[in-house]
């Protein structure tokens, strides 16, 4: 019988070793389980891409002795990567080690497969590098890539696991990505790409709160902008045309205002602007500046071979501490209906 069999000390130790063995590969993969556990949950706690990329970074560096990293955001249309994560601060290139050719990621991306660059083949200053693709059947999305000096190599399991952090960060940061787009377009206007009527309305309360806090008397400009004639322009060119006349419009309004003043489609072929720390004086020169532009700005009608250009009128006025933001509305309302029916292509103040 079995139990009567002799059992000799040298397979006891040997079996032994094997249990000890065993227990550290368990422990190690329980490790990894629970940092992947955690990866998961942190990566999708959050709809900031840096802070996602943070999160890959300190997943990454919990099992990995790393000397360098970065998460890099690819854009398709520039063809270019923005770094948004880093392991050391001196990091400042989506390359790792930063004298690697751009179109090396490029290419990572391309293929869709890992590049390992094991130790035997290695150049002075690094032992591996390893750039992980971020890319989903729709998208190209980033890369990942890790440089170290001091780890020998990367295992059969960490490169699993890289990849599988690499997978979780794709669908993280393609998620955090789309909000970010979702987020833009409900405050803007899908027409001409300046803010919505609702985010006007809400940042005009903001700016009106901020006024009301100041103990020094500032205050800020509200210009109201209506381009004239413009049922008779779509009439004559076609509504097509108008579109992209308000488009140039826009461009143009853009192109001559500062950073910190803000312009809405305040619905059809009206718009808003804000101007902060303003006076009569500012308010009134910025208006005839940009009314100036508007009417020098030609567009050409391919049809007809026809340069044409549109003008604009303007209800200009300043935030009164007693105002509300309707009130402020119709005062600008009832200067621009001044200025429609005193003759168009003017700003009226009041
Ligand atoms: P006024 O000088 O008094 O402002 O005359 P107007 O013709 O501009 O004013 P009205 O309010 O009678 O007509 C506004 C026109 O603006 C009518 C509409 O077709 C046009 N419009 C509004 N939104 C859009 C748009 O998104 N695209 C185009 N092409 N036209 C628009
Ligand atoms: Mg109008
Ligand atoms: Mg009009």
């Amino acid at each position: 019988m079995s139990s009567d069999r002799q059992i000799d000390p040298e397979d006891t130790s040997e079996l032994l070793q094997r249990i000890y063995v065993l227990e550290s590969e368990l422990e190690a993969i329980r490790l990894q389980t629970n940092v992947l556990l955690d990866i998961a949950r942190a990566l999708n706690a959050s709809l900031d891409p840096k802070v996602i990329a943070s999160n890959i970074i300190s997943a990454i560096a919990s099992l990995i002795s790393i000397d360098q990293a970065s998460v890099c955001l690819y854009n398709e249309k520039t063809q270019d990567f923005q770094v948004i994560g880093v392991f050391d601060s001196q990091t400042i290139t989506p390359q790792i080690p930063p004298d690697l050719d751009l179109s090396f990621l490029l290419q990572v991306l391309d293929k869709g497969v890992t590049y390992y660059c094991p130790p035997e083949n290695r150049r002075q200053d690094w032992e591996w590098i390893c750039c992980l693709p971020l890319q989903n059947a729709q998208h190209k999305t980033g890369t990942i890539n890790i440089h170290a000096i001091r780890q020998t190599e990367i295992t059969s399991e960490q490169m699993r696991f890289l990849e599988t952090v690499a997978g979780h960060a794709t669908s993280a940061l393609e998620n955090a990505l789309l909000y970010a787009i979702v987020q833009r377009e409900s405050i803007t206007d899908g027409l001409t790409g300046v803010y919505n009527h609702r985010y006007f309305q809400k940042r005009l309360r903001e700016y009106i709160s901020l006024c009301q806090r100041h103990k020094r008397s500032v205050t800020f400009g509200l210009l109201m902008i209506d381009v004239d004639n413009f049922k008779q322009f779509n009439d004559k060119y076609g509504h097509q045309f108008g579109d992209t006349v308000l488009q140039t419009i826009v461009r143009e309004l853009l192109n001559n205002l500062r950073e910190e003043d803000l312009i809405a489609r305040y619905g059809g072929e009206e718009f808003v602007i804000l101007i902060p720390e303003a006076t009569e004086k500012i308010v009134l020169f910025i208006s005839e500046k940009i009314r100036h532009v508007v009417e020098k700005t030609k567009v050409l009608h391919q049809a007809t071979g026809i340069d044409v250009s549109v003008t604009i009128s303007i209800g200009v006025t300043l935030w009164r501490s007693s105002d509300s933001p309707a009130s402020l509305i119709s005062r600008a309302d009832h200067a621009l209906y001044e200025a429609k029916t005193t003759g168009r292509n003017q700003s009226v103040f009041k």
